[in-house]
């Protein structure tokens, strides 16, 4: 029998979803996808420095689980800057733990746990408020 795949956690979505090599036009451009879960562990491991086990943790994986995760991520990301491709932030099993709430009137940006229905801006009161979690959901899991 095999295990529950269970979901990924991830801190907050990531603030940039596309990656774009200067100067190419996109006609002639190749895509590389970075799922999320890699995502969150180039920004554990190699933007925040913890150990493997510490990130593993926070992602609730095991750490072997976690070291092939950022030996992929390493790769897809070196591809990226060596063969000139764009890279793309998207997909994976995850769910957020938190999410970033930006009002597009104002520019206020607040984190807020994820899920938390999202009303009016604090700081102008417009209901014209994104939810930064939400471009990445209809990706194909
Ligand atoms: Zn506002």
């Amino acid at each position: 029998m095999s295990r529950p795949y269970r979901k990924r956690r991830i801190e907050l979505p990531p603030s940039i979803k596309n990656f774009k090599p200067c100067g190419i036009p996109r006609k002639d451009l190749q895509s590389i996808s970075l799922s999320i879960d890699e995502y969150e562990a180039i920004r554990l491991a190699d933007y925040k420095g913890l150990e493997h086990s510490e990130a593993a943790e926070q992602m609730e994986i095991s750490r072997p689980t976690f070291s092939r995760l950022i030996e992929k991520s390493r790769n897809k990301i070196a591809q990226a800057i060596i063969d000139g491709k764009e890279l793309i932030v998207e997909g994976g099993n995850v769910e957020f733990r938190n999410t970033v709430k930006r009002c597009k009137e104002c520019g206020d940006e607040e984190i807020i746990p994820n899920n938390t229905s999202i009303n009016n801006c604090n700081e102008c009161g417009s209901r014209n408020v994104e939810d930064s979690a939400s471009k990445f959901i209809n990706n194909k899991i």
